[in-house]
């Protein structure tokens, strides 16, 4: 699915209006209609709303919602600045609300003597994708002072405050929702963490705007979708045998951190592999081969791993639990010298790399790099917030022709043309040791049953996400653990 800039949404709006039989006012109603539907399914125990509307369009959208609660039934107070510069629209819907005795309109500054009963539900309806500004004087007051209400807050598009596309200034206030009522697009600030916690959960409403110009539009950044997914995923060819399913070698593993290694390995077994290495110090030798009895080990030194050879039929992923000894630095810059093909580099084969600059350029093209925000930086240098974070990983993953999967709550994928992929599968359980290390196994598996390297990581970060979501589901976020994830892949392979 398509991200698009507050400009182009506001563009898709026009065009929507000018090509399609349908008027900017009938547009706001559908918008408003599919706000309320949310709402009426969602709020069943809820009886009373107060509408804060803006005088743009997002407080038009306010207003509109605000007459169909109140004909559904709902008793609905409406907050606004009754002076203000109302646009077209949001000027046409405030007057078809006064028209209405039983919906009370009052002034912004009277919020602080309405008595907010603990069921009634805030509406932020004050600005949506057209805001450019930061909130000052009343309004950031105003945002402030429901930012202290207890009560269930639902934002129509975009939480005040927010901007679409990147992060607000520290002076602006800032609405802090329970969800964000947004339309047809994911806009970017949703995914990065440090805007994203404003918006609470998501819900992306169709309000059917031109497909013709989606389809046109170019962008470079698009959320992972279930469809795009679907269409990646080959089922099993029973007509098949172990060398149809490739080879993976998950080069792993250090006295005391076998456990990454153990994981990594099994992720790799559980996604479909073929023949599945494991190369590991002889340390790891029985806990790997009791662990993982259906995986080959390959003694890669003693306690640590000090040479790393790999056959060229193998994929190979390095990292998890490595180490940084000495013998394991030089083992792995040697093996990285020599080798070629793309490979799948995760924690410490990325601490070793970052420890000179001048290894980056040994990552061979069309790799797969998988750092967590430290990993990143100690890798690229220190960026001052996620979304620089992100255009400096853009030039590297161009620069380096490399696929950079930047792990977060929100992981970005991106490819070596600066495309980014975000993906919105997975929760806090995954906030533990050992998430990542079976991300690791599963990308190196999928990449070795020929997937592109950019299926396999679109496909590998989704499933991944989505197999901890199976998983706590059943042990809660707190108590769901790696292993318990892995289990959970054979009901994500069901559910595709
Ligand atoms: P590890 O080998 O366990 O990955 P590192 O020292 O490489 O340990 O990195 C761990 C550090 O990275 C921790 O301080 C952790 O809080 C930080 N980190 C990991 N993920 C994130 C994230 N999504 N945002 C910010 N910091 C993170
Ligand atoms: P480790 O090295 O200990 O295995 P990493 O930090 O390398 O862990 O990887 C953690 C994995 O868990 C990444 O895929 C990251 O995206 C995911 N993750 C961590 N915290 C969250 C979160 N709060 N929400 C979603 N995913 C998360
Ligand atoms: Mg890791």
């Amino acid at each position: 699915m398509k991200i698009f800039t507050a400009e182009q949404i506001r563009h898709c709006d026009q065009y929507t209006i000018k090509n399609e039989p349908v008027s900017s006012i009938q547009l706001m109603e559908r918008a408003a209609q599919s706000c309320v539907d949310w709402i009426f399914e969602n709020c069943k125990n809820h009886r009373n709303f107060a509408v804060f509307c803006g005088d743009g369009n997002n407080g038009g959208d306010g207003f509109a919602i605000a007459k169909m609660l109140y004909l559904k039934g709902f008793d609905v107070d409406v907050f606004t600045h009754s002076k203000g510069k109302f646009s077209p629209d949001a000027g046409s819907n405030f007057r078809s609300l006064k028209e209405i005795s039983g919906i009370t309109v009052r002034e912004f500054k009277e919020a602080n003597e309405y008595r907010f009963d603990n069921r009634t539900v805030i509406i932020d309806a004050l600005f949506g994708t057209g805001l450019s500004r930061d909130l000052e004087g009343e309004l950031k007051e105003l945002v402030e002072f429901l930012n202290e209400k207890n009560n269930l807050k639902i934002s129509i598009d975009l939480p005040s405050g927010l901007k679409a596309d990147t992060i607000s200034s520290e002076n602006s206030a800032i609405f802090e929702t329970d969800f964000t009522l947004s339309f047809q697009f994911w806009k970017k600030s949703f995914l990065h963490p440090e805007t994203g916690k404003y918006a609470g959960k998501v819900q992306i409403l169709d309000i059917n705007l031109s497909k013709d110009y989606i389809s046109e539009t170019e962008t470079e950044d698009f959320v992972i979708d279930d469809e795009v997914v679907k269409n990646i995923f080959k089922p099993r060819n029973e007509f098949s045998h172990k060398g149809t399913y490739g080879k993976v070698t998950i080069a792993a593993g250090s006295y005391g951190k076998m456990g990454a290694a153990v994981l990594a390995t099994r992720s790799a077994l559980k996604t479909g592999t073929g023949l599945t290495f494991t190369l590991a110090p002889k340390c790891g030798y029985e806990i790997l081969q009791t662990e993982n009895p259906e995986a080959m080990f390959i003694e890669g030194g003693s306690d640590v791993i000090d040479h790393i050879e790999i056959d060229e039929s193998s994929v190979c992923g390095v990292g998890p639990g490595l180490g940084t000894d000495e013998e394991t630095v030089k083992a792995f810059l040697k093996f990285l010298k020599d080798y070629s093909k793309p490979l799948i580099l995760d924690a410490d084969a990325l601490n070793i790399i970052a420890q000179d600059k001048k290894n980056i350029k040994l990552i061979p093209e069309k790799s797969i790099i998988t750092p967590h925000p430290k990993e990143f930086e100690r890798l690229f240098g220190a960026t001052e917030n996620s979304f620089e974070r992100l255009e400096l990983a853009k030039n590297k993953a161009k620069e380096l022709q490399i696929y950079i999967v930047l792990k977060d709550h929100h992981t970005q994928i991106i490819n070596p043309e600066g495309k980014v992929f975000y993906n919105i599968t997975g929760n806090s359980g995954l906030a533990k040791g050992g998430s990542g290390d079976i991300l690791t196994g599963v990308l190196t598996s999928f990449l070795a049953q020929k997937y592109t390297e950019e299926e396999a990581a679109i496909l590998g970060v989704w499933f991944h996400g989505r197999a901890a979501e199976f998983a706590s589901e059943k042990h809660s976020r707190e108590a769901v653990l790696p292993t318990d994830i892995i289990h959970e892949f054979g009901n994500v392979f069901t559910e595709l």
